[in-house]
């Protein structure tokens, strides 16, 4: 067994296509109103957000829509009007997506109840069979570590005695993915797998939520921390509500004045 740790990684985000930015706002002769704006806005999914938004008034500029007599004239008083109103599901035009990397099938397993604006793909245990049997150590067992340590070398000599009663040279791909799969049900649920998930801004704010909450489990909390921290310093408007506490074990719960846009 090789102790490990949780890793986050993040894989990816929205950008904007400029030219097709630009033709939007020719479309709405608010070219004016987008130059100015990029200025002062360089995050491009924020930016995304806002354009999204500002098409459903046509609130580019005073005038556009006669109905629209003043505009909020700046990103930040935008977004903040946005998460206090709840309108929530302009956020969803914009994601990131995550690598979590070491994590138990305890943390794949809470993490794919969030259903809502999310794309997820997972390590197979039906394809993939483990040499080893990697574990991260939750903190509550440290002073166990070491018969947490001969337990699982011990699963994973049992592990490889079940496997080893087979000959894999002679099978086909299919047969050794059926029997793959028949010896995973003897491997613990803490077993280190992998797991590229997308979420959408309105998503990621309301897992952050949920999962950093002390109630929440303490793999998954330590996760969608460093999940906020990143998206806190990349995406500055969109999460400006949320404040931490600190909490006895080192983790941290993130809480936002808006709660699920
Ligand atoms: C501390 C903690 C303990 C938990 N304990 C348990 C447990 O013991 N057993 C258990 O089974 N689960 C448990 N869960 C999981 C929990 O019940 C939810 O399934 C999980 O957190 C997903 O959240 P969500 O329902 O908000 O779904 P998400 O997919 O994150 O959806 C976000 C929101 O969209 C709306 N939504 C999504 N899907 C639908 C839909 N189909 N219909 C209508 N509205 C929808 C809801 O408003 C929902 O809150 C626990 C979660 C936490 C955080």
């Amino acid at each position: 067994m090789n102790p490990i740790e949780p890793l986050v990684i993040k894989l990816a985000e929205t950008r904007l296509s400029d030219s097709g930015v630009r033709h939007l706002a020719e479309h709405y002769s608010a070219v004016e109103w987008l130059e100015k704006a990029k200025q002062s806005q360089p995050n491009e999914a924020e930016f995304l957000i806002e354009l999204a938004g500002r098409t459903c008034y046509k609130s580019f500029g005073v005038g556009l829509n006669p109905n629209v007599t003043r505009i909020r004239d700046n990103s930040r008083d935008y977004i903040t009007n946005v998460l206090e109103k709840g309108d929530g599901s302009i956020l969803e035009h914009a994601t990131v997506t995550f690598a979590f990397l070491n994590v138990s099938r305890i943390f794949t397993h809470e993490l794919v109840r969030h259903r809502a604006g999310t794309a997820i793909s997972q390590e197979s245990l039906r394809y993939v069979r483990p040499r080893e049997i990697d574990l991260w150590l939750p903190p509550d067992l440290e002073p166990a570590s070491k018969q947490f340590r001969e337990t699982i070398q011990e699963i994973t000599k049992h592990y490889h005695d079940l496997e080893a009663l087979f000959d894999w040279d002679k099978m086909t791909f299919e047969q050794k993915k059926r029997l793959t799969s028949a010896l995973r049900r003897i491997l613990p649920d803490g077993i280190a797998t992998n797991i590229i998930w997308t979420g959408n801004h309105r998503t990621i704010r309301w897992v952050i939520e949920m999962r950093t909450h002390p109630s929440a489990e303490v793999e998954i909390r330590k996760i969608f921390g460093k999940v906020a921290e990143i998206c806190l310093q990349d995406y500055p408007l969109l999460y400006s509500d949320f404040t931490y506490k600190e909490l006895a074990d080192g983790t941290r719960q993130y809480v936002p004045k808006f709660s699920k846009v």
